[in-house]
């Protein structure tokens, strides 16, 4: 089968980072994660080249002028992209491409490449997500709220999604996508 991109968006906090990882843990013959590069600060336990590529606004914004990313985005006042780069070398090596994207990141991934497949997860309820989000313990009051904002505008453009998959049990959603 010719290696295609399996883009999953979501809320942060519908689980789509575990999703995305357990996926790569086992089948990492056939599927690898692309690692995207952002501006935001890491997160604790987030190591630099693993979890992202953490730029600094300058160097984003020069790889950006060089062309560098298949599509980058604003989100939350911080610049995240794909490197072209990433998902030539998993490609390369003849294994599917998964990007974790925002919905304006899939939107222009999908007009600029024919191979892509989208899968829109979802949390269970509204409570799992706030509960979800709260227990990321760096996330303060009005990051929570932004991020909430932004879910409920996400959701709008589930319907440019191929595949909706509901998180509720992850084992089961793993096998889902
Ligand atoms: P977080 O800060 O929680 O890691 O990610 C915030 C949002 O940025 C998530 O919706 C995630 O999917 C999105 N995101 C992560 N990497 C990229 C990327 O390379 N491009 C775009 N457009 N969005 C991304």
């Amino acid at each position: 089968m010719r290696p295609f991109l399996l883009i999953l968006s979501a809320p942060t906090g519908a689980g789509k980072t575990t999703i995305a990882r357990a996926l790569e843990g086992s089948r990492g013959d056939s599927v690898g994660f692309s690692i995207s590069a952002t501006t935001r600060v890491p997160r604790p336990l987030e190591r630099d080249g693993v979890d992202y590529h953490f730029f600094s606004r300058e160097e984003f914004e020069r790889r950006r002028s060089a062309e560098e990313f298949l599509e980058w985005a604003e989100y939350g006042g911080n610049l995240y992209g794909t490197l072209a780069s990433e998902v030539d070398r998993i490609q390369a090596a003849g294994r599917h491409v998964i990007l974790d994207v925002d919905v304006q990141g899939a939107r222009k991934i999908r007009k600029r490449r024919d191979d892509a497949v989208m899968v829109f997860i979802l949390p269970p309820s509204a409570e799992t997500l706030l509960e979800r989000l709260r227990d990321r313990g760096a996330v303060s009051p009005a990051d929570l709220r932004r991020r909430l904002e932004h879910a409920v505008r996400e959701l709008d453009a589930i319907g440019d999604y191929d595949y909706v998959v509901v998180n509720q049990e992850r084992s089961l959603a793993i096998q889902e996508v």
